[in-house]
């Protein structure tokens, strides 16, 4: 029944009211009859990191296999040579990149998205990897920078999430080339890992360089482009290319869910982040109250203070990678044994870990029946969970055939489908675009208010955070040697807490309420550290 809409796309509910005018004239490629139509490519500027922001399976690597030479596109008919290409984009920005790549003039180098793939494909030391990538003689600095140092003689295939991810963008980063792609980089990454990196893609730019970059943490994005391409349309289906927009309009565009320039409503609703004095302070009655937990590993120690959880609340865990969340969580899961302290409950737990494996034999439908067949059915949780998920779109196809971020989302619904008192989901938000983490930041909320249960989220993308808690345990000390957890806190004083041992300052943008990062030293930075106020007074 929507009769103004050209497509109607039940996976996060994106709906395209109009589409663009002449669009067919920008069409750039076409995968088969009825596959995948990509419309528009973004542009390419030297020394300018171009940002990328749209959902996944719009057709953005298909853009960068385009761009890297590794695709001639087909013009959405038969041509098959790039001289075609360079008349198709004549006295367009891209003409110029073209003959270059024509020329076989342009080295492009790419991050890939999955890092957890990499070990399946290198094998050796990190040390020799990065060896080998060294093409600018930039070794020694690059480890410095992204603190690599302690991992060098380490075999890939003992690398953590976020270490294979530090070493895959250094190993980007140590190329010599013209264009640079980094699909992702932030995924796994803690916030200060997250902008370290962010500032070596930028110094690519500084140098002349041309880089693009997908990101799906906004705050990241934002710190890390000079112009952004909203990428919009129909995954699975057809993606379109906006024209470029500076940073922070382009972001505003992409939550307002409408282009004004070209006319366009890609979403059917606005995103909008809630003051922190309009939320309730406190939920409902007390759920638990946990005692101070210590864990031992000998090499590492965490001390995690004692507290209370209530019904219907959602708790943050923020704090930097190897600082003892997982542990932490893993200790109220029952899943590791706390060295000193006990947790003596009576309560039902549910627990989606950080890593989630694919071993699974059978269908996504087979796995959630199993769990529980009768909420696969209930309109409630379809509503809140299955359809914004995008869950039903994926009941045929077998686990272990699943991309990173179809099996997170399945691994988030089988946590959340299962019958429980308290919900534990570690990371929830890697491989996931913007849509998906506002998807499942809703779904976890609404789950836990309506059924009244709770749920502790580990998170390091400060938009997620800031979206779906309403309270946080932070995590501090020395990220390999010891840490130290508060009881929960509210919003205000933990945001404070956190972003404090951060050293990193945030804003709201005054238009759509979205957490911003302040630049280092500007005169925002500034004043809100002497005041003591990482985090923004609403
Ligand atoms: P994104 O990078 O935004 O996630 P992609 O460019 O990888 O999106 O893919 C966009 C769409 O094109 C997807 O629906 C994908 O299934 C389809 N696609 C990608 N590569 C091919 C191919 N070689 N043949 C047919 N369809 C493809
Ligand atoms: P986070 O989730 O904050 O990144 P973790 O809880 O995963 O941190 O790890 C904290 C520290 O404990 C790390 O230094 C890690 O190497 C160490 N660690 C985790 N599990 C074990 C274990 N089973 N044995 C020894 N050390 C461990
Ligand atoms: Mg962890």
């Amino acid at each position: 029944g929507c009769g103004i809409c050209v497509h109607k796309c039940p996976f996060n509910a994106i709906t395209i009211v109009n589409l663009p005018e002449q669009l067919e004239e920008d069409c750039v490629h076409r995968y088969g009859i009825n596959g995948f139509v990509l419309y528009r490519l973004p542009v390419i500027k030297e020394g300018m990191v171009v940002g990328i922001l749209g959902p996944n399976g719009i057709g953005k690597t298909t853009a960068v296999k385009i761009l890297a030479g590794q695709l001639i596109p087909n013009l959405c008919g038969d041509n098959d040579n790039w001289d075609n290409v360079i008349k198709a984009f004549r006295g367009n920005e891209l003409q110029n990149y073209f003959e270059k790549l024509k020329n076989k003039e342009i080295k492009p180098v790419v991050k890939p998205q999955y890092v957890d793939l990499i070990p399946k494909v290198v094998k050796g030391k990190v040390r020799d990897l990065l060896k080998r990538a060294d093409e600018r003689g930039l070794f020694d600095k690059v480890v410095k920078e992204l603190e690599l140092e302690s991992i060098l003689d380490r075999e890939i295939q003992q690398l953590s999430g976020g270490e294979l991810q530090s070493v895959a963008i250094a190993a980007a980063v140590l190329r010599d080339a013209d264009f640079y792609f980094f699909d992702e980089p932030s995924s796994y990454l803690d916030i200060r890992q997250r902008l370290k990196a962010a500032r070596l893609i930028r110094r690519l730019a500084e140098e002349g360089k041309s880089v693009l970059a997908v990101e799906h943490d906004l705050a990241v994005l934002d710190y890390l482009s000079d112009i952004i391409h909203v990428v919009y349309g129909k995954p699975g289906a057809y993606g379109i290319f906006s024209m470029p927009k500076g940073t922070r309009v382009g972001i505003n565009i992409f939550l307002d869910g409408y282009l004004p320039d070209e006319n366009v409503r890609f979403r059917p609703y606005e995103i909008r982040f809630t003051k922190l004095s309009e939320r309730k302070s406190q939920a409902g009655d007390v759920l638990v109250e946990y005692p101070s937990l210590v864990k031992d590993y000998g090499s590492f120690r965490l001390e995690a203070e004692g507290g209370e959880l209530y019904r219907g609340e959602v708790v943050g865990i923020v704090g930097p990678n190897g600082i003892g969340k997982t542990t932490f969580v893993k200790m109220l899961a029952g899943v590791e044994e706390p060295t000193e302290g006990k947790v003596e409950w009576e309560l039902k737990v549910s627990y989606k870990p950080q890593y989630i494996k694919a071993d699974y034999e059978g269908t996504v439908f087979e796995l959630l029946s199993k769990i529980d067949a009768s909420k696969l059915m209930s309109s409630f949780y379809k509503t809140e969970l299955l359809n914004p998920l995008g869950i039903p779109e994926l009941y045929d196809r077998p686990v272990n055939e699943l991309s990173g971020g179809e099996l997170q989302r399945v691994a988030i619904t089988a946590c959340l489908l299962r019958d429980a008192d308290l919900y534990l989901l570690d990371e929830p938000s890697a491989y996931l675009d913007v849509e998906q983490r506002l998807a499942v930041s809703r779904a976890i909320r609404h789950l836990m208010e309506k059924n009244e249960k709770t749920a502790l989220v580990v998170e390091h993308d400060v938009l997620m955070i800031d979206y779906i808690s309403d309270r946080l345990i932070v995590f501090e000390g020395e990220p390999g040697k010891f840490g130290k957890a508060t009881k929960p806190m509210g919003m205000r004083e933990g945001m404070n807490r956190f972003l404090a041992s951060v050293g990193i300052t945030f804003r709201r943008d005054p238009d759509t309420g979205r957490p911003r990062a302040n630049k280092e030293g500007s005169v925002k930075d500034r004043e809100q550290k002497e005041r003591g106020e990482y985090y923004y007074v609403d």
